[in-house]
């Protein structure tokens, strides 16, 4: 089974207007920014047509690879949903 089928039985509860993670504003991205469009499981960053990284936390699993590279450099700031918000696991 592939990973992205296995994301499908997972559940979020969005907080709508409080996301749990935010990208710093820059003008161009830098390397640990770059690196956040292959490694998120969930594919919750992209490139808009600024040439910005954003991020949509809405089918975030809360994996934590994005905070481990890109908050120790300052480019997002990472913190858990409230209690009760976020991916609820289907399997665990
Ligand atoms: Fe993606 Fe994991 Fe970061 Fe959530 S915590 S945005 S799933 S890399």
């Amino acid at each position: 089974v592939r990973v992205e089928e296995k994301l499908f039985y997972n559940r979020y509860l969005v907080d709508a207007g409080r996301a749990h993670i935010k990208v710093r504003p820059h003008a161009a991205p830098t390397a640990p920014l770059l690196a956040l469009l292959k490694v998120c499981p969930a594919r919750c960053y992209e490139m808009n047509e600024a040439g910005q990284v954003e991020v949509c936390v809405d089918g975030c699993v809360e994996c934590g690879t994005c905070r481990v590279i890109a908050e120790p450099s300052g480019d997002i700031e990472w913190s858990y949903p409230r209690g009760g918000y976020g991916v609820l696991f289907k399997f665990g």
